[in-house]
């Protein structure tokens, strides 16, 4: 039989951001294999990170891979997503649910398109610590040079709100750890301890009712339909009756996994499956929401603040108006909604407004709850809802 999980430490979820090619996989794949040498977890090489299994869900392509490893202080999942779209998709709808990120900036590139996209995107999700990995050390003789992307990466930082001036910048070179070259498997380390003492450990609502955006649902045969994702608050234990909103059933937990492990109790922070009695596979999707009976009332109806993306980071060329009908992807769901934006009626790419929203079906909503809207498969603005009606 499997081993259990034991929670003997915290657990955070982190991940790799910036622009394509910069290293992202490689440095993953390289982290797992420095601490897989430290005994604490399981090597993943580049491949089976990098080609994660996809899953066509409602159309959207979702690919993202997690791994999990462990420092001497903390239990991480950690996530590294192939393209851009994949980022855009899993950070704004909350998939990714980064407690912190690792910014993998290549220093033989400095800054590009995605670099910069990749952290107003963490900025509007509210991913409040990054650190910085300038990768490819190795390959840059000139010190100079890495010290100016250092500069340059910082100002970008700063420029989105960070403390640019204080964020960790470790030059690492992930192919060389892989490699198993000392000098920069000290390098990873040396980030780790970054993650590991910047990234503060997030409040977790431990006490609220139980509530999980699905991810992903699978069949295990002989035993059920499962549902994937992160535990947004509260905490879920076998034998829990719990109500999935969207498919009006109820339904109770009889099987709970993290990371292929079994465990008793999931709490707010963990990425689970969740094996639930009686469901039929067909009668839940990604998007819905699993919550304790009666703990959520869903709407259709809010008020949001939401920010237009400007064309350079983006966004759209020409302004929006009232009964403009694009997507919403709020947690895991994606809504058709009509916005309304009050007298002047329309907003500008680059422009904050007030807006009010009404959406295609109800799902769970409150205040302070973020969301992305988008047209077209790209992502068009970024909001927060202010009030539920
Ligand atoms: P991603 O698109 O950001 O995930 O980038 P990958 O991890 O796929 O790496 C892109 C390319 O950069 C590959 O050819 C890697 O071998 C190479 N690469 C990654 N890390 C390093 C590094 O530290 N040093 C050097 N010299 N090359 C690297
Ligand atoms: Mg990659």
């Amino acid at each position: 039989s499997k081993t259990a999980y034991v929670r003997t430490k915290p657990h955070l979820n982190i991940g790799t951001m910036g622009h394509v090619d910069h290293g992202k996989t490689t440095l993953t794949a390289a982290i797992t294999k420095v601490l897989a040498e430290r005994g604490s977890g399981t090597f993943v090489p580049f491949d089976r990170i990098d080609r994660a299994p996809e899953e066509a869900a409602r159309g959207i392509t979702i690919n993202i891979a997690h791994v999990e490893y462990e420092t001497d202080t903390r239990h991480y999942a950690h996530v590294d997503m192939p393209g851009h779209a994949d980022y855009v998709k899993n950070m704004v709808t909350g998939a990714a649910q980064l407690d912190g990120a690792i910014l993998v900036v290549s220093a033989l590139d400095g800054i590009m398109p995605q670099t910069a996209e990749h952290v107003l995107l963490a900025r509007q999700v509210g991913v409040d610590h990054i650190v910085v990995a300038l990768n490819k050390a190795d390959g840059a003789d000139d010190e100079e040079l890495i010290d100016l992307v250092e500069l340059e990466v910082r100002d970008l930082l700063t420029q989105h709100g960070y403390a640019g001036d204080s964020v960790p910048v470790v030059r690492v070179s992930g192919l060389r750890a892989l490699e198993g070259d000392p000098r920069w498997t000290a390098s990873i380390e040396a980030l780790l301890d970054a993650v590991d003492t910047y990234v503060p450990m997030p409040e977790r609502y431990l006490d609220a009712p139980f509530l999980l955006p699905v991810e992903n649902v699978l069949t295990i045969t002989g035993r059920g339909t499962v549902v994937t994702g992160a535990v947004e608050r509260g905490t879920v234990r076998i034998g829990d009756r719990v109500e999935v909103l969207g498919a009006e059933l109820e339904s109770v937990v009889t099987g709970l996994e993290t990371f292929g492990k079994p465990m008793e109790e999931a709490q707010a922070g963990d990425n689970v499956a969740l094996l639930l009695r009686g469901v039929a596979r067909d009668a839940v999707r990604r998007g819905l929401v699993v919550a304790a009976p009666g703990s959520v009332v869903p709407r259709r109806r809010f008020s949001a603040q939401v920010y237009v993306l400007s064309a350079r980071e983006g966004g759209r060329t020409t302004p929006v108006s009232t009964g403009y009908r694009p997507q919403f992807y709020i947690r895991t769901a994606d809504v058709v909604g009509d916005m309304h934006l009050g007298e002047a009626g329309v907003a500008r790419p680059g422009e904050t407004v007030t807006v009010n929203v009404e959406l295609g079906r109800e799902v769970p909503l409150e205040p302070g709850l973020g969301f992305a809207i988008r047209e077209g498969g790209r992502t068009v603005g970024a909001g927060t809802v202010t009030a539920v009606v």
